[in-house]
């Protein structure tokens, strides 16, 4: 008696389609199940599951020995995915349910109910492309509905054996969170931002071009109330970056029962590991920067955050995405971010504060300053310091912009870029290659008089010009200037610390 089905497990965020073999032998003595495939942990308690569940649902197992095969077997197969399957190929085997092509996905509670699994949405949307329909637990149906996927989703083991029998069907779309397309709303808003004036216009910056930023400043000056509120001046997600972001989330369990529609704004504390920031593991896992992927990712005190972190950095920051090399396999892993980094000027903090003295030697700045001098620093586009406001701008009544007013003038900026590199694999200023910044970017004369001047004073290096000239572009879209003149090019100055050791003189 032998029955054959299909089911799908997350391996990172990848879906990988798991055909579930059972084969039952009635004239073994012995009557017991084995999973052959190497299972790990989860699979093989889902043995224990399946016998409670059928015994819950008031189904006979047969007599004999069961044997499950579940291939590739090479692949490692975590988690609970093949329950439901597993229960289904047994319940084939013993022609208690007719011949079916679906994938099935679910994990059974000890009482027979079907619950949720992880990684709906990716599964879905890869095999409905390859022709599969799908059962799948009721409480996807959200995620199922929102991949345009053929399926049939059930809240219990003994309703979905009476559907496969009868052939009756129907979803109960009430009990359906549907994903209905909110706008976008947050807690927090660039006017609860009081003063600040040079911060606020550099965020607006970051945001047109999507151009990293660090700020540098005194604890306390609100640095992190600014990161916090970038989100909120970002364009809404486009339909693509909804679905790739949800499907990350799907994966590693974090999707409720709508899909992700606002950016994710991800902040890891300085002291995690390199795994939880960059991804990896045993059972290999995405990290904070695949979970930023489409949105922001903050690290507050750069300079404490481990050295193979900032390290590792590099690659994301670099081409948008993570690699991740495990014994088996290699993982690529997206990771297109804004990054938003912050750090004090010093140890202490208040180095360069007008009322604080420091009291850090120049040794320990230095030091502290290494630390993500080179790699880092390198990569970021907008440098700005973040002082502590005077006091009469605290208590002014006046309040500045809203980022909505902010975000209308990103968009704008945005789509002035978009048209412009039409041609181009790249959307946005920040993406600009060398050769796309000797294509595009035209200096005004004095313009680039001014450049030439500063590059001198300063001994700029090539990759220094570039950005400089990269944020000098989106400040002329943002100004909606059809060439890059001595404002711009100026202003975009202004966004840089002068190699650390003009600004922190050491
Ligand atoms: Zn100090």
């Amino acid at each position: 008696m032998f029955f054959k089905t299909y089911s799908a497990v997350i391996v990172g965020i990848t879906p990988l389609l798991v055909s579930v073999e059972v084969d039952i032998n009635t004239r073994s003595i012995k009557r017991d199940m084995n999973i052959v495939g190497l299972p790990d942990t989860a699979v093989k308690e889902s043995k224990q599951r399946i016998i409670s569940a059928f015994k819950n649902s008031s189904i006979a197992l047969p007599d004999g020995l069961i044997t499950v095969n579940l291939a590739p077997s090479d692949v490692k197969k975590e988690g609970t995915y093949l329950d439901l399957a597993i229960a289904f190929a047994i319940l084939g085997a013993m022609k208690h349910i007719p011949q079916f092509e679906s994938v099935v996905l679910g994990e059974l509670g000890l009482d027979g109910t079907i619950r949720k699994i992880k990684g709906v949405l990716p599964i879905l949307l890869e095999y409905s492309d390859k022709g599969f329909d799908f059962i799948i637990p009721q409480d996807n149906t959200a995620e199922a509905l929102a991949s345009k996927s053929k399926f049939k989703a059930f809240s219990s083991l003994s309703q979905a054996v009476l559907s496969l029998k009868t052939g009756e069907y129907s979803l109960k779309i009430d009990q359906v969170l549907t994903d209905e397309p909110s706008p976008q709303e947050y807690d927090e808003d660039f006017s609860d931002i009081k003063g600040h004036a040079l911060p606020k216009r550099a965020f607006e910056i970051a945001a047109a071009g999507a151009h990293n930023i660090l700020m540098v400043g005194p604890p306390g000056t609100g640095k992190t109330m600014f990161a916090r509120r970038f989100p909120t001046i970002l364009p809404e997600m486009d339909e693509k970056e909804v679905i790739e972001t949800s499907k990350i989330y799907s994966a590693v369990g974090l999707l409720d029962s709508s899909l992700i529609r606002i950016r994710p704004f991800r902040s890891p504390h300085h002291t995690s590991s390199a795994v939880a920031i960059i991804g990896g593991g045993s059972n290999v896992k995405p990290g904070e920067v695949t979970l930023a992927h489409n949105g922001v990712l903050f690290l507050d005190e750069l300079p404490e955050f481990r050295r193979d972190v900032l390290e590792a950095l590099r690659e994301p920051l670099e081409d948008s995405v993570v690699t991740v090399s495990r014994a088996k396999a290699t993982h690529i892993f997206p990771a297109n971010f804004q990054f938003i980094a912050a750090m004090n000027p010093c140890p202490c903090g208040y180095f360069g504060d007008k009322e604080i003295a420091c009291k850090c030697s120049a040794f320990e700045i230095k030091r502290y300053w290494k630390n993500i001098s080179g790699p880092i620093l390198d990569r970021i586009d907008i440098q700005i310091q973040v002082p502590r406001v005077e006091f009469e701008e605290m208590r002014s009544k006046s309040y500045g912009e809203t980022s909505q007013q902010i975000r209308e003038r990103v968009i704008k900026a945005r789509n002035i870029q978009k048209k412009r590199y039409a041609q181009e694999f790249i959307k946005l200023n920040s993406k600009l290659s060398h050769r796309m910044i000797e294509k595009y970017i035209i200096l005004s004369d004095d313009a680039e008089e001014i450049l030439k001047l500063y590059v001198k004073k300063y001994k700029l290096s090539g990759r220094a010009i570039d950005k400089v000239l990269k944020m000098a572009q989106t400040i002329a879209d943002l100004n909606e200037s059809s060439i890059v003149d001595v404002k711009c090019i100026s202003e975009a100055l202004q966004y840089r610390l002068n190699n650390l050791d003009n600004d922190f003189a050491f």
